[in-house]
């Protein structure tokens, strides 16, 4: 029970709890090694470098995350004008194809998939954001929408297109592209 340890940061210099800059009716012994302000374990977020702050977590995530605003709509038109396009001639070559196209499916579903994340990485400059996925898999949802809208007016069936095949290939898509995109 030292009450007075040279250390360049200890909890408190008399080994008394501190209190939560966030939540003053907290005490803790744990300081963000970033800012060094006493947080609490609600507070505090586990780094490969330690607990941190949110504020701090936040403001680096910031750095690491450079999209622009308009990235995430180029990303959302991307995935969307793809989707409608490929989709419908992906999606009857499935279905003629019948059991041989669970086969394709599961050969091209991931790589189509991965296809789709880089050409919308290359296309916001390989900048990173937070919500470039989601924003991807609402451009996804969209273009099959339209898709099935328009082979809808066309074929006058929205399911015209459908397999179960067509279905596993999607789903494939879908996952490659949302874990490729940071
Ligand atoms: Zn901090
Ligand atoms: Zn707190």
């Amino acid at each position: 029970m030292a009450t007075a340890t040279p250390s360049n940061l200890p909890p408190s210099a008399e080994g008394l709890p501190l209190h939560c800059v966030n939540h003053p009716e907290t005490e803790t012994y744990l300081r963000c090694n970033r800012c060094s302000q006493p947080i609490c374990l609600r507070c505090a977020v586990r780094t490969e470098v330690g607990y941190r702050c949110k504020a701090c977590v936040r403001s680096q995530q910031a750095i690491f995350y450079n999209a622009l605003a308009a990235d995430n709509w180029i990303a959302f038109g991307l995935a969307a004008l793809v989707t409608l396009i490929a989709w419908p001639l992906v999606a009857w070559l499935l279905r003629i194809s019948g059991f041989l196209g669970w086969i394709l499916a599961a050969l091209v579903g991931s790589g189509a998939g991965a296809s789709l994340a880089q050409l919308i990485r290359n296309s916001v400059g390989r900048r990173r954001g937070r919500f470039l996925r989601h924003f991807t898999l609402a451009g996804i949802l969209v273009g099959l929408l339209l898709s099935g809208l328009l082979t809808g007016l066309f074929l006058s069936s929205f399911l015209a297109f459908f397999s179960l095949g067509g279905l596993f290939f999607l789903i494939l898509v879908i996952v490659t592209a949302y874990q490729t995109l940071r």
